[in-house]
């Protein structure tokens, strides 16, 4: 019944296997009061399989060696490794090549680099930098910060009652003094998925940037930024089965070509003198100092791993447990869920129950196994105007089923025996 095999991809997963909870003050003792895990907080971190974990092994014990500039042998495999893992993650949202991926620590840095290496240079008084009001803080606060510095202005797209953007008014603020066009592609929060193409269009209409925030589209659905004609585009590996300390930002070649280095240092520069530098090419200009090797080769391998897959079977199978679990916690009359209908949106859902603090909620729910978040999900001014300080999100992965997310409703019924 699900669009991709659960239990196969399930067996790649040792994590999954893992019980939780129980009490540890009583440790040697027989009785096991743990419990199985079931992970629904994939928008935060998905887990990583074990072919992902293996190209880390190889790498450590095979050829760890530092890149670009050895001539040993060691040196040659994880330049060409390293180099390579440029060009397949490249491929998979459909950029043309390593020169225009750059590799960061995550989406964060990449907008921070494109805010501190362009925003600073091009942005001034009367100038302005659209944004949606479902912003994570990655953006909003980077942008909101880069123009209290230049001096330009940070507007906000509004949102409608049903967490969509409201168009109108996107036409309405994106206009000639706009520098920069910020979105979220989909929204960490209400799942709300944006129509970023129709943005970008706005935004060159006049003569403005458009950078998608891809860090919840990347891991769940197919992607193509020439299609989106994006001119920058980020998102995390340890989002989509990667590593932590790994993202990408891609930005149109010509656009990258223009524009200076955020990080100065080693490796990114092509001949130094004591008066001045030159830069290496695209794009390890934007890589100063040795890069996270390990991490961009298991992100390739991530890639690769989701590539098997596919990708319109991740997305059909992230929109049935997004449907699914909208319909189950749509039973109750004293659940509030954020954001679109269940069939319209991406595979999460983040939501209230009355009179139960989300923390509390939370902790519920980890007693009984379930992994799930409670917060801002760093969207702190949206949480404002949705009226709540915080929410308890479930948000699924491939190797979720519709059981775990009956876990997580029978887990909401004893916390609303417990508190309501
Ligand atoms: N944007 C969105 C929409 C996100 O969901 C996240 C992660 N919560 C980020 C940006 C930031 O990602 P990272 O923490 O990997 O930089």
């Amino acid at each position: 019944s699900y669009p991709i095999d659960v239990d196969t991809i399930r067996a790649d997963f040792p994590i999954l296997q893992r019980r939780v909870g129980g009490d540890i003050s009583t440790p040697g003792e027989d009785e096991d009061d743990t419990v199985p895990l079931v992970y629904l907080d994939n928008a935060a971190t998905s887990q990583t399989p074990k072919q992902v974990v293996e190209s880390i092994v190889d790498y450590y014990y095979g050829y760890n060696s530092n890149v670009h500039r050895g001539i040993h042998s060691l040196s040659q495999e994880a330049s060409v490794a390293y180099e390579d893992a440029h060009d397949r993650v490249a491929e998979f949202i459909g950029a043309s090549g390593r020169e225009e991926v750059v590799f960061t620590k995550n989406t964060t840095e990449a907008m921070n680099l494109v805010a501190y290496a362009w925003g600073l240079n091009e942005l001034g008084p009367g100038d302005s930098v659209v944004l949606t009001e479902m912003e994570h803080h990655a953006s909003l606060v980077t942008w909101q910060q880069i123009c209290k510095r230049t001096g330009a202005e940070a507007r906000f797209i509004r949102i409608d009652d049903d967490g969509r953007l409201d168009m109108d008014h996107a036409t309405e603020l994106i206009d000639d003094s706009t520098k920069m066009v910020s979105v979220v592609h989909v929204s960490n929060t209400l799942g709300t998925v944006n129509p970023v193409a129709d943005l970008a269009d706005l935004a060159h209409d006049v003569g403005a940037y458009i950078f998608v925030d891809g860090a919840q589209s990347v891991p769940t659905r197919p992607v193509d930024v020439k299609e989106i004609d994006a001119d920058f585009f980020a998102f995390s590996g340890h989002k989509m089965c990667g590593p932590t300390g790994i993202g990408a930002l891609y930005g149109k070649q010509e656009i990258l070509e223009e524009m200076d280095p955020y990080l100065y240092g080693g490796d990114m520069i092509r001949r130094v003198s004591y008066e001045d530098s030159s830069w290496e090419d695209l794009p390890w200009k934007f890589e100063a100092g040795t890069p996270p090797i390990a991490q961009g080769i298991a992100f390739a391998a991530a890639v690769d791993y989701l590539d098997d897959i596919g990708m319109e079977n991740v997305q059909a199978h992230e929109e049935l447990l997004a449907e699914y679990a909208y319909d189950r916690l749509s039973e109750f009359d004293d659940i509030e869920i954020y954001g679109p209908p269940g069939d319209d949106r991406g595979g999460l859902v983040a939501f209230n129950l009355d009179g139960v603090h989300a923390h509390d909620l939370s902790s519920i729910l980890n007693e009984q196994g379930v992994a799930i978040r409670a917060g801002d999900h760093c969207t702190q001014p949206l949480h404002d105007k949705l009226g709540a300080a915080a929410s308890t999100r479930a948000s699924f992965y491939i190797y979720n089923k519709k059981e775990e997310i009956d876990a997580l409703v029978e887990g909401l019924e004893v916390a609303r025996d417990l508190f309501a």
